[in-house]
């Protein structure tokens, strides 16, 4: 099957970059959400990406033109009926991905490839909202989207051979580098980093060391790009929760409890950057 169009669901952080990715590689897009200023809003976010990668001289003007013209914005998921690929990136929430994924399998052709960019939700129990389980695969981008390399590729319980393969190779013509995963709790990216995150919190908390001489050892000592205080309140810290919930509760294992101190830090709503407050002060 050749890809040609491209429908994006959601259209908030991940939704507006893998548009833009798609649109930059060329491909027709139909970027849905359930509000005209959603849309808008991702327009006005990828016109500013662009504007940057001109002034940084990596495309023209009018590349950029013909990009924001590959991009179609809706907020009725019919319009996603012709698209040979679906990828939902709407709110982790399952009961908003399970209806999703429920109209999609009533709108969509058969033969539609449906992709989910979930961090954290199984695809194997996404893909039960539809009647083609071989068809439904994660396609996890990592944020921010134009700039990472990396799509894990999650391989759900019904995902087909052929699936996973096709979506490798859209990865690939995206300058991406797909890597292959099963669908178990937080994949490959989050079981690996959300623990460190957790545990790091644990070691703020007992008192081994300042949040800024934890992010230094990390830096300094194991040349991660920011430390683990950093990178929370980058990623969000509601985000950081609800992965290590999902992590608990799908190994039921208690060396995934959340540190009472992330919990504490979501209670009080100091959810990282995006609310100028975390771990860090972002106010000034
Ligand atoms: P976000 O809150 O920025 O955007 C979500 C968008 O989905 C919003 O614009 C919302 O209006 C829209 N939406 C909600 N219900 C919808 C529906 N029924 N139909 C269409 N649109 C709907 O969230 P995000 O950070 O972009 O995350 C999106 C997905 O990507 C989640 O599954 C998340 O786990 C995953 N993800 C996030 C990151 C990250 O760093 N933020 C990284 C990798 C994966």
């Amino acid at each position: 099957m050749e890809i040609k169009k491209v429908g994006v669901i959601g259209a908030g952080t991940m939704g507006n970059g893998i548009a833009h990715v798609f649109a930059t590689s060329g491909y027709d897009v139909v970027l849905m959400d359930i509000d005209e200023k959603f849309l808008d809003r991702a327009t006005a976010i990828i016109t500013k990406n662009l504007d940057r990668m001109i002034k940084k001289e990596k495309i023209t003007e009018a590349d950029k033109e013909a990009t924001l013209k590959k991009i179609t914005k809706t907020t009725s998921v019919k319009a996603l009926a012709d698209c040979q690929i679906v990828v939902e990136a709407a709110s982790e929430d399952y009961t908003i991905k399970q209806k999703i994924f429920k109209d999609l399998d009533s709108i969509c052709s058969e033969g539609t490839v449906f992709a989910s960019n979930t961090s954290s939700i199984s695809i194997t129990e996404i893909a039960a909202n539809t009647k083609c389980p071989d068809k439904v695969v994660g396609l996890h981008f990592m944020n921010p989207v134009p700039m990472m390399k990396l799509v894990e590729i999650v391989k759900g319980v019904g995902t087909s051979d052929e699936t996973v393969t096709l979506v490798t190779e859209l990865a690939k013509k995206l300058g991406k580098t797909p890597v292959l995963v099963n669908d178990y709790p937080g994949f490959v990216a989050n079981r690996v980093l959300m623990p460190m995150i957790n545990e790091a919190c644990w070691a703020l908390m007992q008192g081994v060391a300042e949040k800024e001489a934890i992010d230094t050892v990390m830096k300094l000592g194991m040349a991660h790009p920011m430390g683990p205080f950093e990178l929370a309140d980058l990623i969000g810290l509601d985000v950081c929760l609800a992965i290590m919930e999902v992590l608990y509760e799908g190994f039921s294992d208690s060396k995934y409890r959340p540190c009472p101190l992330l919990r504490n830090m979501v209670k009080a709503g100091y959810l990282g950057r995006k609310t100028k407050r975390g771990f860090y002060n972002y106010e000034k």
